[in-house]
């Protein structure tokens, strides 16, 4: 009996349905990476931290709004890049570097 339910079943590496693996060229993977990539519940990075001559950077290095008086932001919005694990304990550590920031009085 050892495999004989699944032998006729898996035909593959993938399902018969699933084209992806054929694709080759980064113009190939574009339609199919807009269609399904997703944040995982990740979300992050629409408010990036960043350098003056960086035109997204909507914050400078200590969290200030630019154009903003007396705004910060701390939250996974700022990182200018979404990192590829959890994002919890990156909240955490953004809050609590704003925090000394705030201390710093600067
Ligand atoms: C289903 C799910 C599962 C997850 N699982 C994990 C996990 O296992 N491990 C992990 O590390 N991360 C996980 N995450 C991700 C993690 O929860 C988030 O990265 C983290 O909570 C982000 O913190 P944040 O402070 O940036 O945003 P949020 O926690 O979203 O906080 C934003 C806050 O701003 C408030 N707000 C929004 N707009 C306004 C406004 N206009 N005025 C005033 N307040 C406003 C909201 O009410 C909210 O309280 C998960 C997320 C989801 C959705």
């Amino acid at each position: 009996m050892e495999g004989s339910g699944a032998r006729d079943a898996i035909s593959g590496s993938w399902p018969d349905s699933a084209t992806h693996h054929k694709l080759r060229t980064r113009d190939d993977w574009k339609p199919f990476v807009k269609k399904n990539a997703t944040s995982c519940y990740h979300p992050g990075g629409t408010c990036k931290m960043g350098k003056a001559t960086d035109p997204l950077a909507v914050l400078d290095e200590r969290l200030r709004v630019r154009g903003v008086k007396g705004l910060r932001v701390a939250d996974t919005s700022v990182m200018p890049t979404l990192n590829q694990g959890h994002t919890q304990m990156a909240a955490y550590a953004i809050g609590e570097r704003c925090a000394e920031i705030v201390k710093q009085g600067a």
